[in-house]
């Protein structure tokens, strides 16, 4: 995972997401399942926060990977959604940052 950069202009931050909006769509997350396919991160959430999201892809499919970090550092839980199509994956991760989906 990318580290956050800090510079004489202060902290960078990455994407944040939006806090769950009324009526959010509940995604369908599963255990993180350890494949021998390669994992690309297409795109990921700032890893200010205790949970950061990836936008992942693998064999010409796209998933959603949740982590959640323990204080320590380490990773406390591993979450994942299907994987799907393209076009189908990135509306769930616009809807995921725009707190419609979580
Ligand atoms: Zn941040």
């Amino acid at each position: 995972m990318p580290k956050s950069g800090i510079s004489e202009f202060g902290e960078f931050h990455g994407l944040h997401v939006a806090a769950p909006q009324p009526g959010f769509r509940r995604i369908r997350w599963l255990p993180a399942v350890p494949r021998s396919d390669r994992v690309r991160v297409v795109q990921h959430t700032c890893d200010c926060r205790d949970v950061v999201y990836e936008l992942c892809a693998a064999g010409g499919l796209l998933f959603i990977r949740r982590m959640t970090y323990a204080a320590d550092g380490t990773v406390r839980e591993l979450i994942e959604t299907d994987r799907f199509v393209a076009a189908r994956t990135t509306r769930l991760w616009a809807g995921l940052l725009a707190g419609t989906d979580r």
